[in-house]
Parts: C-alpha cells; sequence; structure tokens
C-alpha cells in the first residue's frame, strides 16, 4: 500500500503485509530483559525444570545474567531445586525475585505463596493471569537470558506465555518412550503456529552409565534423538543420562553445583543462535 504508517492496529486493510495483532505484553519501566527461551514437554515429570535450570545455571556461569521464570505454577520445583525456601519481596511497583547463590534471579508462585506445600487449585485463566504478571510485575534486572519452565502441554497456559512473552526460541525436553509418539510433534506445531523457532530438542533419561565397567546402557530403549531432530528439522540436541546424582543434589537443592557437560554443545549453540547484541 502506498500510504501504509506501518500501523496496523488503526487500519483495516487486509494487504500482504498485515502483521497479526499482537498480545505481548510490556515489560514494567524497571526490567530489562533480552532473551527469552521457553522449556516445554509434552507430559510432567520428563525433567523440563531439570533442563530449564542447568541451561540457566550453565549460562551464568558463563558470565551472562540469567533468569528463570516458574511458569509451572501447578507444579512448581524449580526453588527448592535452587535450595530456595524464602518469600519474594516487592514494593508498589514491582515484585523483586529471589537470587540464588550465583546471582540468577527466580520468580516462582511458591517464592509468593504462605505455604510452600499449599497446592495450586487454580482455574486455568487465573493461572495464566499469575504467569503474565510474573512477567510485567516482576523487577527483572538486566537479564540477557530468561528461562521459562513451562506448564507441562500445549493447553491455556502454553499458549498465553506464548502470546504474551517476547519468546525467542523453544527447548523440547523429551524421554525417549515420547520421542516415538506424537509429543514432539505437537510442540513443534505449536511453535510453528506461534512463529518461535525450535532451537532444541532434549532426550532426558537417555541412558545410565555404570558406575563399576563405564558401558552406557539404554534403559529405555535406542536413543532417537536424532533422527526426531532430523524429521522435524530441529538444529540441535542434547541427551542427558540417568544419575542419582542429580536427583540427590537436586533435592539437597544444589542444582547449581550439578556436573552437565551433557549440556554443553546445546547452551553452545544457544549462545550462537540467540547472541546478545553488543551495549
Ligand atoms: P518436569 O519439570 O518435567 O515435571 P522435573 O525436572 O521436575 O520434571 O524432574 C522430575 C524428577 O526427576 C526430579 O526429582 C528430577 O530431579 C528427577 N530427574 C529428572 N531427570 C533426571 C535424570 N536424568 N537423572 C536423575 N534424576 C532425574
Amino acid at each position: 500500500m502506498s500510504d501504509c504508517n506501518h500501523d496496523c492496529s488503526s487500519c483495516s486493510a487486509n494487504c500482504s503485509e498485515r502483521k497479526a495483532e499482537s498480545f505481548q505484553k510490556p515489560l514494567n519501566p524497571y526490567s530489562s530483559v533480552k532473551k527469552v527461551i521457553a522449556v516445554v514437554s509434552g507430559k510432567g515429570g520428563v525433567g523440563k525444570s531439570l533442563v530449564t535450570s542447568l541451561m540457566a545455571a550453565e549460562m551464568q556461569r558463563r558470565g551472562h545474567r540469567c533468569a528463570v521464570l516458574d511458569a509451572d505454577i501447578t507444579g512448581p520445583s524449580i526453588p527448592k531445586s535452587f535450595g530456595i525456601h524464602e518469600h519474594a519481596t516487592g514494593t508498589d511497583a514491582y515484585l523483586i525475585p529471589v537470587s540464588t547463590y550465583t546471582g540468577l534471579q527466580i520468580m516462582s508462585i511458591n517464592l509468593i505463596l504462605e505455604n510452600e506445600t499449599e497446592p495450586v487449585v487454580w482455574r486455568g485463566p487465573v493461572i495464566a493471569g499469575a504467569v503474565t504478571q510474573f512477567w510485567t510485575d516482576v523487577l527483572w534486572k538486566d537479564v540477557d537470558y530468561m528461562f521459562v519452565d513451562m506448564p507441562p502441554g500445549t493447553g491455556d497456559v502454553p499458549l498465553t506465555v506464548f502470546q504474551s512473552l517476547p519468546v525467542d526460541g523453544i527447548i523440547i525436553v523429551t524421554t525417549p518412550q515420547d520421542l516415538v509418539s506424537m509429543i514432539v510433534s505437537k510442540a513443534v506445531r505449536m511453535a510453528e503456529m506461534m512463529n518461535v523457532p525450535v532451537l532444541g530438542v532434549v532426550e532426558n533419561m537417555s541412558y545410565y552409565t555404570c558406575p563399576d565397567c563405564g558401558k552406557q546402557h539404554e534403559i529405555f530403549g535406542a536413543s532417537k534423538v536424532q533422527d526426531v531432530a532430523a524429521a522435524f528439522d530441529i538444529p540441535h540436541t542434547a541427551r542427558i543420562p540417568i544419575d542419582p546424582v542429580i536427583t540427590t543434589m537436586v533435592d539437597a537443592g544444589e542444582i547449581e553445583h550439578v556436573n552437565a557437560e551433557f549440556l554443553t554443545e546445546l547452551v553452545d549453540n544457544l549462545e550462537k543462535d540467540l547472541p546478545l547484541e553488543e551495549t
């Protein structure tokens, strides 16, 4: 159109350059977040929170300022794995995230609830509203990479997160069994519909290394992550072993001390795919 002012909200023309209406919510004026990575899974218990926390901790170790927004409102496990039990504080203007031992900024419903063992029995729109407020009403101070621990599945809350937050890419977490089902294709399809690139797929519980002989056993069958990544054109993969040390350290709130070298290559690629602009 010759008289286009590039503001689709004030124009009714149905031209080829028309942009979809944006539902994105602004950060509060005191916050700054450069890149947002959403970590998704088809169902609970596959290690999504583990991968979210380990990637954030690794990025933080590399000198980036990182944050975790725990959007898994009904199954929040992020604070416990970082050994955080205190409450988030706030002012009239914003909520202040709790910082971990290495300075990662964390916001989770468990930091706000009176009693962290109380279940959250809320309807979908209320949960989605809480997640949106974690984006808009929290003081995210100079964050380079924010990792969002998404609720499992493709329901109301993941949809709200994709619409409300400027997600730069997603990481899909699965187990070997899930890789043969439709779970990955559903996650990929949702990302496509939301116009967000899938940056990688992580096969958790991929193998077990025998502590006595060092041999790798593929307990849940041969790895399929490479085939699945090729089939869906997903650029990066990672495989995480079943390791009782991980479980123990997560339970003890020491996730920042886990040796996560199995994620090194994936995090290298995230840095390359989502570079921070020079300021
Ligand atoms: P999700 O976020 O998908 O519900 P979590 O990350 O909370 O799953 O993981 C569920 C439990 O399984 C946690 O106690 C976690 O420490 C444990 N776990 C996940 N992956 C592994 C692994 N590869 N080795 C050992 N324990 C694991």
